[in-house]
């Protein structure tokens, strides 16, 4: 199964690809987390990312272009890939579509993801991840006992450096100048459906396995 996860940021991509992950038994390739990984390590990648990252910009597309076709030769990745926060532009589309068709793999679907704005911006500004073990927990959606501090492990709670509000809005700004338009791009291909992105997570959850079935059908 070869599948992305379209959606601003906030649409709850990153709970979902986790979970689909799991199920179908393919990797849950993630842009934003192989970056953070590498800002984390110090990389000569992580320090050209970072600057854009923190303004919520995009990262030049022949850098992040680069990152997947390595990502996509490891051997878990054999078997199907899930992307969550790739591709982004059309530049992006249009290589990986070029790499999968070299390849002889083309993509099965693209799921769709939509949340009002007025929405993401409470769900990303809430959200706090544990520095420690990685837990995500949200300050009004799912709370901490302690503010500051992970339930698990007790390590200390952090914000994203994007996550803050006028952060936010200019990655939704950017997400309307630059990724919108993969919508049309995959409904030209026949590839483009909608989930239901508005529920509980497993509501969500039930509707993106319905999509799935059906186009492995
Ligand atoms: P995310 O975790 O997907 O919200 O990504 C966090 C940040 O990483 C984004 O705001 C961008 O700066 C960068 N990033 C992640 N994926 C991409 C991509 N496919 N193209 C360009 N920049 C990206």
């Amino acid at each position: 199964m070869r599948v992305i996860l379209l959606g601003p940021p906030g649409a709850g991509k990153g709970t979902q690809a986790v979970r689909i992950a799991e199920a179908y038994g393919i990797p849950h390739i993630s842009t934003g987390d192989i970056l953070r990984a590498n800002v984390k390590a110090g990389t000569d990648l992580g320090v050209e990312a970072k600057r854009f990252m923190d303004a919520g910009d995009l990262v030049p597309d022949d850098v992040i272009v680069g990152m997947v076709g390595g990502r996509l030769d490891e051997d878990d990745a054999s078997s199907g890939f899930l992307f969550d926060g790739f591709p982004r532009t059309v530049p992006q589309a249009q290589s990986l579509e070029d790499l999968l068709i070299g390849r002889e793999t083309p993509l099965d679907v693209v799921v769709r993801m939509s949340v009002a704005k007025d929405d993401i911006v409470t769900r990303l500004t809430g959200r706090r991840t544990c520095a420690q073990c990685g837990r995500i927990f949200h300050l009004v959606f799912d709370p901490p006992t302690d503010a500051a501090r992970c339930d698990d492990c007790q390590g200390e709670l952090t914000q994203r450096d994007d996550d803050t509000e006028d952060v936010v809005l200019n990655r939704l700004e950017v997400y309307a100048a630059q990724t919108e338009p993969l919508e049309h791009f995959y409904w030209e291909r026949g590839l483009l459906r909608d989930a239901e992105a508005n529920g509980a997570p497993d509501e969500v959850f039930a509707s993106i396995q319905g999509i799935l079935a059906e186009s492995a059908a």
